[in-house]
């Protein structure tokens, strides 16, 4: 791959990744540089370095598509200053608005349709050399990614890898983008899930985050007859992992088979990820989301009564077409009940393709507003309480590596729960499970101590 631009002529290529939005898209990005990195691309963190910029986008939120739209409006001036430079936008985004993406941003060389991230390395290729401006949105998955790795290109994961096991989404909750950007639900096969998992492993991961829009459904259309359940029966048996979590879970589908996994499987994290999204069934029913706040709150009693210490986090949405006052009583009232231990809170606004945004009876922004600022705080309280109980337990935490605030000098991990524990120790013991006593608690993490055993 020749270099785009450089005064260094003998210096690798560079490349820059953005990354908008959730872990799938973390995931996305690091196949792209997994792969550009095969072809010589050495990752930069410094923008102005760069000879390619990859952005990943997220158009989930209003919010998120907003942020990409002035990120790309931003690296217009970088464009203009080096000429070279291929700028790479992938993701819901690029899925969404196609080649009037180009016609928008006149500085952008590559828009990569979300089944499109295998082909990065040659459409890439013939946006340097050939100067082509290109669009690319697949209708299929484009195969790639797993020759690549029966390639052994994989390198150097963290201690913590995440491994993506479906793609799309058959839902279709009346709110949501994704089914409509990111296509009807296809399973990865097993074998494939679990030879990326081996080779993670061999390069050091000790923790793999299994990933999927509803990961409770896996399996379906593929003739293998095996579900999520199974799927985890063996990669429990068929890897050495020291820990195994997933998300995210749909209440739905949730069944017991897979509530018993957190009994039996040991490397499987006492954590789960269970959006709700509203208290009130009205609007339940209006989210097309397939079950009732009284079912929420059995499996949640179901997964207390089997692991009672087990972690919980969830989605949750404000201001949904016709939510009223009690509505949204009904959904503070669901998360006084459940206490979560973390809660991802949200505004609803309308996106293209969702249901929802023909209902009438919009809900103005200052009310969504007033209503997000209600819950956040009660659920900081909730928060604040939770990590403060720690106080005094021990706690096991995979240790991930140096916490960003200290300056290298203290270590981070999590427990179980998924609770961020930071402590002071030698950088040997990252990759390693260590005990910890809990010190003191803040809103985002706890701190710790190692205890003599
Ligand atoms: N598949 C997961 C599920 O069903 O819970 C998560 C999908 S989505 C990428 C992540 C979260 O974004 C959702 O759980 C929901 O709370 C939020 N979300 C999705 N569409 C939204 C919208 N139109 N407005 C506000 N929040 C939205
Ligand atoms: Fe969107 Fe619902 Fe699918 Fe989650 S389950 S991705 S919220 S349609």
């Amino acid at each position: 791959m020749p270099k785009t631009s450089s005064s260094f002529e003998d210096s690798p290529p560079y490349l820059y990744v953005h990354t908008i939005g959730c872990q799938m898209n973390e995931y996305d990005s690091q196949r792209v540089q997994q792969i550009l990195g095969v072809q010589g691309y050495a990752l930069t963190g410094d923008i102005d370095q760069a000879d390619v910029i990859f952005l990943n986008t997220c158009s989930v939120r209003a919010k998120a598509e907003q942020k990409v739209h002035s990120y790309l409006g931003r690296l217009r001036k970088l464009k203009a200053r080096k000429p070279g430079l291929k700028i790479i936008v992938a993701g819901c985004v690029a899925q969404q608005l196609g080649a009037s993406l180009l016609g928008r941003f006149e500085h952008l060389d590559l828009v990569l349709g979300t089944r499109a991230i295998s082909s990065v390395g040659g459409l890439l290729h013939r946006a340097v050399t050939r100067s082509e401006r290109l669009v690319h949105l697949p209708e299929v998955e484009e195969d790639g990614w797993d020759s690549f790795l029966k390639q052994g290109h994989l390198t150097s994961p963290g201690v913590v890898a995440p491994v993506t096991i479906m793609q799309g989404c058959d839902n279709f909750c009346s709110y949501c983008i994704v089914p409509h950007v990111r296509g009807r639900e296809r399973s990865r096969p097993a074998d494939e899930v679990l030879r990326e998992i081996r080779l993670l492993t061999e390069h050091g991961a000790k923790e793999i985050l299994l990933l999927g829009q509803n990961v409770n459904s896996y399996g379906k259309g593929l003739d293998e007859g095996l579900n999520f359940s199974r799927l985890l029966h063996r990669i429990h048996e068929q890897t050495t992992l020291l820990r195994i979590r997933f998300t995210t879970s749909h209440p739905k589908d949730l069944t017991e088979d897979l509530i018993r996994c957190f009994a039996d499987l040991p490397q499987l994290c006492r954590w789960i990820h269970l959006p709700f999204q509203t208290g009130s069934d009205r609007i339940l029913q209006r989210m097309n989301r397939g079950y009732t706040s009284a079912h929420y709150m059995s499996l949640i009693e179901q997964l207390r009564s089997l692991c009672p210490d087990m972690g919980l986090s969830a989605d949750v949405m404000v201001g949904f077409p016709g939510e009223a006052e009690s509505d949204f009583r009904d959904t503070l009232r669901l998360i006084q009940d459940v206490r979560f231990d973390n809660l991802f809170s949200f505004s609803y606004s309308d996106r293209p393709f969702a249901r929802a945004s023909e209902l009438p009876d919009k809900i103005p922004e200052d009310v969504k507003a007033a209503r997000l600022a209600e819950l956040q705080h009660l659920q900081g309280e909730i928060v604040l309480e939770k990590n403060r109980a720690e106080i005094g337990s021990v706690r096991e935490v995979l240790v991930e590596g140096s916490s960003k605030q200290s300056d290298g000098r203290q270590l981070t991990g999590r427990t179980e729960q998924n609770r961020i524990v930071n402590f002071e120790g030698p950088t040997e013991l990252i990759g390693r499970l260590v005990q910890l006593r809990i010190l003191n608690a803040f809103q985002h993490s706890l701190r710790g101590e190692r205890t003599a055993c």
